[in-house]
């Protein structure tokens, strides 16, 4: 009988794509890759740092598989493992625990899965800086879309942000590596390959740049759709912005966190740029790119957010034509130059200021959703949501519905939008 392995994956869209490989590199060894929840001989966990609560949350995730499947053998890693490793020993019943230099060969490091009497550790304070391969093709869950590692790492040291400490430097992956993955997971019947990384606009392997990895993706034929996800608003090339309003397979769309409408907090969280340029940037790939979709990221209750700060960060976001915010609420992150600042802003003035974006995000999504209404757009089906809507994604990330029985998974489809209904827009097949 092969040995089990099931993975769990808490924090961000890079995560999961390294749990994606890190899969595929047991499943190459023999291992049987079961579904979480079920019983199993090896437990990997790829934790999250990002806040206090996300490590909060991967200790109560690791001490449920260990209730669970106590005889398992548990792997950690991750960013908690990279900087909590202190924590994680004091969890009883942790087999392994493999920092970020370690994190992507796991496989390697496991003979047997069996339990051992104390943790094995290891990490490395020093991350490389090298261009790095990976080694497998991801396995991934969505059967449309993949994501695809390109990136890792981060430079530019945001007050807030414990990336590059639990990261690393920034780093780019071998081109003709990424291509390879590319083809296999094409080839596997994915449509859509989602770009992802830390700060993928510093992509750069042998003088190639962002723009080179999209054009050599658009080579892979069965490759019908490339999305870039989050980028910093300072490392978008024009290039990339022109070539996306002319390509056929580059998605019109962007994620480009903008944190915070006021300079002085900008400033504060060592951003690299203006509300002004922020502002003509968008300004610029709105006119360049038609129906491009827009969302952002924003921080709310930074150090030093009074009212004034809050609203000139509420009137950016109205006034911008983004189609929705993700809506952080700020908290200490040990570790981090903010954590250290003194103006803090009260909790339940954060959890007010939070909600009165969260509407407006939901606003804005309405407003960009109805502007299709009669219109009809293009959608990548994935699958049935629990209410029994079959739903996909438009090109500009407008999640669509239709009510049918027939499985249109992977299928690209015409859909005529009749309604809005909640975050989603409904419509008919054309
Ligand atoms: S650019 Fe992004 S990943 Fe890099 S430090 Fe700033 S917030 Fe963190």
């Amino acid at each position: 009988m092969p040995y089990r392995a099931s993975f769990y994956t808490l924090g961000c869209r890079l995560n999961q794509a390294e749990t994606a490989i890190i899969s595929k590199t047991f499943e190459e060894k023999g291992y049987q890759i079961v579904d979480f929840g079920n019983e199993t001989d090896l437990c990997v966990i790829n934790t999250c740092s990002v806040t206090e609560h996300s490590e909060a949350k991967c200790r109560n995730i690791i001490r449920s598989v260990l209730r669970k499947s106590p005889r398992a053998f548990i792997a950690v890693t991750g960013c908690y493992a990279q900087i909590g490793v202190d924590s994680l020993k004091k969890i009883k019943g942790i087999d392994l625990i493999a920092g970020t230099e370690y994190k992507m060969k796991l496989a390697r490091y496991v003979q047997e899965p069996l339990k051992l009497p104390t943790p094995v550790i290891l990490h490395s304070r020093r991350i490389s800086r090298d261009n790095f391969t990976l080694e497998a093709t991801g396995n991934h869950d969505e059967v449309t879309r993949a994501n695809l590692k390109i990136q890792d790492g981060c430079d530019f040291f945001c007050t807030f942000c414990i990336i590059p400490f639990t990261r690393g430097r920034e780093r780019s992956r071998k081109l003709g590596d990424l291509l390879q993955e590319a083809t296999e997971l094409a080839r596997q019947g994915h449509k859509e390959i989602v770009l992802t990384g830390v700060n993928i606009g510093r992509y750069s392997d042998e003088g190639k740049t962002l723009l080179d990895v999209i054009k050599a993706l658009e080579e892979i034929e069965e490759i019908q759709r490339i999305r870039i996800t989050s980028i910093e608003p300072t490392t978008v090339q024009e290039e990339v912005i022109d070539h996306m309003a002319s390509s056929q397979k580059l998605c019109p769309y962007f994620h480009i966190p903008v944190q915070s409408g006021d300079d002085k907090i900008l400033r504060a969280m060592n951003r690299r740029y203006t509300v002004r340029d922020y502002v003509q940037f968008i300004e610029r790939i709105v006119q360049k790119v038609p129906d491009v979709g827009l969302g952002t990221d924003v921080i709310v209750g930074f150090p030093g957010e009074g009212e004034a700060e809050f609203e000139n960060t509420r009137r950016l976001l109205e006034e911008l034509p983004l189609s929705y915010a993700h809506v952080f609420s700020y908290s200490k992150r040990p570790m981090t130059k903010a954590s250290k600042m003194k103006e803090t802003v009260h909790p339940e003035i954060i959890k007010e200021r939070s909600q009165i974006l969260r509407e407006l995000s939901a606003k804005k999504r309405q407003q960009f959703y109805s502007r299709y209404l009669g219109r009809t757009v293009r959608v990548l089906f994935e699958t049935r949501n629990e209410e029994g809507i079959f739903t996909g994604l438009t090109c500009n990330y407008m999640r669509v519905g239709t009510i049918t029985g027939l499985d249109l998974s992977r299928q690209i489809r015409d859909v005529k939008i009749t309604e809005i209904l909640g975050d989603m827009a409904l419509g008919i097949l054309v």
